[in-house]
């Protein structure tokens, strides 16, 4: 928006700031590139760029290296790379079962990062922010943690509000209108930044930034755990909703007369696609968890009917699922995440007949499948990819001397 205003008198402070956040979002996106690359990708003209990177390179956020020309004769070429240690976030996430964290440099480099396994059981707030802190206190003493700290970014599996972290619902943790953002930043650093997202919309900002949708401008992005969570792209933006409370599309009702849902509903997605349905249809304990699933599976490749059977049916529910998306969204990629991507291979046939049979011909058949490639790791990837925004989009700000490290508070 503000390149498009340029020609019409913008001051060129102005313009300079823009074109720092449109050189470091390259870099950070991209990874190292030539000059005359970034002169090609980014539309500035040579001298444009020349002085651009040269603030960079003194404030530390960028390296310009040599680099020794691979098997083609001629003079080497300097390469412009991201200096991951010259900023960096702290990535954390709460998923049912695990906690983790991570130190994220610029440039997407994970430069120390834990994640520990968590009784699924209902537990405080406190509890767990705690936790949170003895989990990452060994990472922010790191000699990595001394670059500039821009803030923190948060993944929770639960329904958030962005402007201020507020946890409205999270079923799964047993929360309900929890303040995280205000908690995490009591624990860490009062001063740092705090930003708390929904954990499957920070995993689809993940893959697509860093993972499979790499390029993709409509995504769809679908992840089976407990819960059913996803998050939707358009035009490139992830799509929050009015409050950050959108793209809970595991909570879209399918089934009038299907079963209690957790959030309070009837006949959610979730009931029929869920980890708790498949285990459900292949007969064993819904809350059975991540062993469970792999135990079906394995039934499932042995051929044992019932989990084949299970199989099927949420195979096919998927596609109903889908179908439907398809035709709202008009994607022209869907990532499958959890262990939607793990059955994929085996209800991939079911999942596309389905589509063929209930979405619209144009939309889906522009439509890809596929399984997402980052793995339990998306949603921290992409808390950090949260906390990194305000540097990437206004750098100047951080052109300045350097903030000390974060500190724990009290220590
Ligand atoms: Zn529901």
């Amino acid at each position: 928006v503000l390149l498009a205003r340029v020609g019409t008198g913008l001051r060129s402070e102005t313009v300079r700031r823009t074109n720092l956040s449109v050189i470091i979002r390259e870099l950070h996106f991209g990874g190292p590139q030539s000059r005359s690359a970034l002169v090609g990708r980014t539309e500035l003209t040579r001298s444009a760029i020349r002085s651009l990177i040269s603030e960079l390179v003194s404030a530390d956020l960028v390296a310009e290296v040599r680099a020794a020309p691979v098997g083609v004769p001629g003079r080497p070429s300097t390469m412009v790379c991201p200096n991951a240690e010259g900023a960096v976030v702290l990535a954390l996430d709460i998923t049912v079962d695990s906690l983790a964290a991570a130190l994220i440099g610029l440039g997407g480099t994970i430069l120390a990062s834990a994640r520990v396994d968590r009784p699924p059981t209902h537990l405080e707030p406190s509890e767990i922010v705690a936790d949170l802190v003895s989990l990452a206190e060994p990472i922010l003493r790191e000699p990595a943690a001394a670059g500039r700290f821009i803030g923190i970014g948060v993944a929770v599996v639960g329904v958030v509000r962005r402007s201020d972290g507020l946890v409205s619902m999270a079923p799964n943790l047993g929360w309900r209108e929890i303040p995280l953002g205000r908690l995490v930043a009591a624990a860490f650093d009062g001063d740092a930044p705090v930003a708390v997202a929904n954990e499957a919309d920070l995993g689809a900002l993940a893959e697509l930034r860093r993972g499979a949708a790499v390029g993709a401008d409509d995504v769809l992005f679908v992840s089976g755990e407990v819960g059913v969570g996803g998050g939707v792209v358009v035009d490139g933006r992830p799509m929050i909703g009015a409050a950050g409370y959108g793209g809970e599309i595991g909570h879209m009702p399918v089934n009038p007369d299907g079963l209690p849902c957790r959030c309070g509903s009837i006949g959610c997605w979730e009931t029929e696609v869920g980890e708790g349905a498949l285990l459900r249809h292949a007969g064993r304990r819904p809350d059975g968890g991540r062993e469970a699933v792999d135990a079906v599976l394995a039934d499932a490749a042995a051929g044992l009917p019932r989990a084949v059977a299970a199989l099927d049916e949420v195979g096919r529910w998927l596609g109903v699922g889908l179908a439907g998306l398809v035709n709202v969204f008009d994607p022209e990629l869907i990532v499958l995440g959890g262990f939607f991507g793990r059955i994929l291979p085996r209800v991939g046939e079911l999942v596309d007949r389905e589509l063929d049979r209930r979405a619209l011909a144009a939309p889906r058949s522009l439509v890809c499948v596929v399984p997402a490639k980052l793995g339990v790791d998306a949603p921290m990837i992409g808390a950090g990819e949260l906390a990194m925004e305000p540097l990437l989009a206004d750098p100047a700000r951080w052109l300045l001397p350097r903030r000390p490290r974060l500190e724990l508070a009290g220590a």
